[in-house]
């Protein structure tokens, strides 16, 4: 059989590990100029790999697998070199946020860190180039993918049996050509995620992080959404990340270059009914908002203080931001995002402050755009040869969900 994977990311790696000593003959089709790119994978910035029933996807993945997979990537760094932790394993912490009305989310992580991903992704691609029925095509784009009696078509040219769709989130264009075709792969497509990101100095969180690095808790706000933290980085990093046509903002942390402050997204949950059908527009609508007050490829920045007063913010003053000046301004986020996603996410950070006294401090830092677009759910019962995996098929949302579903793809087909 000739198989055809789209995208070299964690999904694809799952299927691959799993499926590259059967006589198939695969190859793998990757934008990207080649291994050393930096718009390579998904798995390129932080690499928190977390084992848990609670988060990182919607499909229910044995822990055993989910751990199995986790030391496949740490057996692929250089020297094992990595940080590690547990969320709320300890029932002191669950009790003190449970108290105050927080769901406390339980889960163990390592830690690689964006330096180190790099060695790792080109360390798993080196073992997958000595297999002779592996086949790689960098810069190779995939626009379209078409049927001809049983066979698939990529981009009007190569034929192959089956096709494994694993482009991620940065792939949403030929996710896109694909339902446009055939809209009977869409299971749902409601949901987005807005929100800010928040810098505090390192010393507000200090016990929670040296206990357990990330804190992930969700909260049901007065406004009646669920709003939840999210990528917590501990002596950490804010960056944007460019969408091409807009600019959010993320965070990251290194394992040996620190910073004095600890960054982590508050994220609301909008979901929409019907007739509404377009999270990415929704959220992109929002993104380009801010966008536009904040100046080309620029974020907002205020102090939390002006946020919740829905005042400019003009100077900062304790709190030193760690993204570069030249990529955010000082505004009000208020002008650019709904009120009711304002109020959920102040709600969430005054209740937060009972917990950790501190957190709702004046000066503390808020970034906008902050968005987590979900895929459209797909129904990977349309097409017998026609699959999607990891991100993209909007099922997984983390590195090891994503890899945990490409590596039962393949156990599928074995
Ligand atoms: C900034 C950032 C930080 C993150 N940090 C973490 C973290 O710490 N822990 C965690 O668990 N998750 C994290 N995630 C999420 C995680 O990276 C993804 O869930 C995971 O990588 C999804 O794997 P995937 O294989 O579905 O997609 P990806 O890993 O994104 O791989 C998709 C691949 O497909 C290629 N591609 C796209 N379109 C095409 C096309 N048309 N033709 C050919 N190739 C194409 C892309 O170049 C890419 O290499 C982070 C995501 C981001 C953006």
């Amino acid at each position: 059989m000739k198989i055809a994977i789209i995208g070299f990311g964690a999904a694809a790696i799952g299927f691959i590990e799993k499926f590259k000593d059967t006589k198939n003959e695969i190859h793998i089709f990757e934008k990207s100029k080649d291994i050393y790119s930096s718009s390579i994978s998904g798995i390129r910035a932080d690499g928190k790999l977390f084992v848990s029933k609670e988060m990182g996807g919607e499909l229910d993945i044995d822990i055993h697998l989910q751990k199995k997979l986790v030391d496949y990537y740490i057996n692929h760094t250089s020297n094992h070199e990595i940080e590690t932790g547990s969320s709320f394993t300890k029932i002191d912490f669950y009790k003190k946020f449970y108290e105050k009305g927080f769901l406390p989310i339980i889960s163990d992580f390592s830690h690689l860190g964006t330096d180190q991903l790099k060695q790792v992704i080109y360390n798993i691609y080196k073992k997958f180039q000595s297999y002779n029925n592996l086949f790689f095509h960098f810069e190779h784009k995939i626009n379209n993918i078409d049927f001809s009696n049983d066979k698939m078509s990529l981009n009007n040219t190569d034929i192959f049996d089956k096709v494994i769709v694993a482009v991620g989130r940065s792939g949403y264009k030929l996710v896109n050509n694909i339902i446009k075709k055939y809209p009977e792969l869409i299971l749902d497509n409601t949901k987005v995620d807005l929100g800010i990101r928040y810098e505090v100095p390192d010393h507000i969180v200090e016990e929670l992080n040296k206990e357990m690095y990330e804190f992930k808790v969700k909260y049901k706000s007065k406004t009646g959404y669920m709003v939840r933290t999210f990528c917590n980085n501990p002596s950490g990093y804010v960056v944007t990340e460019n969408y091409g046509d807009f600019v959010t903002i993320n965070g990251h942390a290194k394992i040996k270059d620190k910073s004095k402050n600890t960054n982590f997204a508050i994220l609301t949950t909008v979901k929409l009914t019907e007739p509404f059908n377009d999270p990415i527009g929704y959220g992109s609508h929002i993104a380009k908002l801010t966008n536009i007050l904040a100046g080309k490829n620029k974020v907002i920045l205020q102090t939390y203080s002006h946020f919740k007063n829905s005042k400019r913010t003009k100077d900062l003053y304790r709190v030193k931001p760690t993204l570069e000046s030249k990529n955010f301004i000082l505004g009000d986020i208020n002008l650019a995002y709904p009120r009711r996603i304002i109020e959920s996410i102040v709600d969430f950070i005054e209740n937060l402050n009972e917990v950790i006294p501190g957190i709702n401090n004046q000066d503390n830092l808020v970034y906008a755009p902050e968005i987590k677009f979900y895929s459209n759910r797909l129904n990977n019962n349309t097409f017998e040869n026609l699959k999607f995996i990891g991100d993209c098929s909007g099922a997984t949302r983390s590195i090891i969900y994503a890899t945990a579903h490409g590596y039962l793809m393949a156990e599928k087909f074995i």
